[in-house]
């Protein structure tokens, strides 16, 4: 279980301080597939940081699974980073100067992962990414959406317990998403994963647990599948936002 207990985050620039999320309470059970969706600078990025211990509240707190992650250790918080959550970055974040698969590797070196092991296990995930022949080509020869695949991979190494996905299918032409899409939907209701995705994809919603929306900072207003069934009557596409 994740929870996230009124959190906020101020960015201070000196002159003036930006209120960037204000008071998000949040609860996410263990395996759902979660959509975090609103307006470009609503929140949703920073909001992850904050979930994914990559950065600190300015207040509140996140839990997971009971644990409040501001009294981790760095070995535990390094371990959690590594092991237990899987990042997928809306800028991918891959090292330009390593390979897809050198990039899909390293969390397992940090796992401790022996080398074989870890470049077998990454050629399997580069090929469920749909990315084999591609394996000794750096960031700047691969394409956008390859690299997002790379990152997905990457994502997947070490098998978190726990995937954030910021704008997983951003980059992807619709096949490409639909797979992706599939793929962390496997993950959550076969596997047990939960997926944390922020997205502008509508057809991320047809596969949600629950849809967050967040609108300025806040919470706007949660919608379990039950209710998106409802509003796609069954079609599978969602109206606009609320
Ligand atoms: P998008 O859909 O465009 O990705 P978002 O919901 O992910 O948007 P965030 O990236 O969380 O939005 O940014 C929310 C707001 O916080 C923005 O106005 C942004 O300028 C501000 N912000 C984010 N990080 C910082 C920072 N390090 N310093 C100052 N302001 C920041
Ligand atoms: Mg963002």
């Amino acid at each position: 279980i994740v929870r996230v207990t009124d959190v906020t985050k101020h960015f201070d620039l000196g002159k003036i301080v930006v209120e960037v999320l204000k008071g998000i309470d949040l609860t996410i059970e263990t395996g759902k597939y979660i959509s975090i969706m609103g307006p470009s600078g609503s929140g949703k990025s920073t909001l992850f940081n904050m979930i994914g211990g990559l950065d600190k509240p300015t207040s509140g707190k996140v839990f997971i699974d009971e644990v409040d992650i501001a009294q981790l250790d760095a070995y535990e918080l390094a371990w959690l980073r590594c092991r237990k959550i899987g990042y997928i970055f809306q800028t991918f974040n891959l090292i330009p100067v390593m390979t897809a698969l050198e990039n899909v590797t390293i969390p397992m070196t940090f796992a401790g992962v022996s080398h074989d092991e870890s470049l077998e296990r990454g050629m399997e995930l580069l090929q469920l990414v749909g990315l084999e022949g591609r394996h000794s080509h750096r960031p700047s020869e691969l394409s956008g959406g390859q690299q997002q695949r790379v990152a997905v991979a990457r994502a997947l190494a070490n098998n978190p317990a726990i995937i954030l996905a910021d704008e997983p299918t951003g980059n992807l032409d619709l096949k490409t998403g639909e797979d992706i899409i599939q793929l962390l939907k496997t993950l959550s209701s076969s596997y047990g994963v939960t997926v944390i995705s922020a997205t502008h994809d509508y057809k991320m919603l047809n596969v949600s647990d629950q849809v967050v929306w967040i609108r300025d900072g806040r919470v706007d207003k949660i919608q379990e599948r039950s209710e998106l069934e409802i509003r796609t009557g069954g079609l599978g596409t969602v109206e606009a936002e609320p």
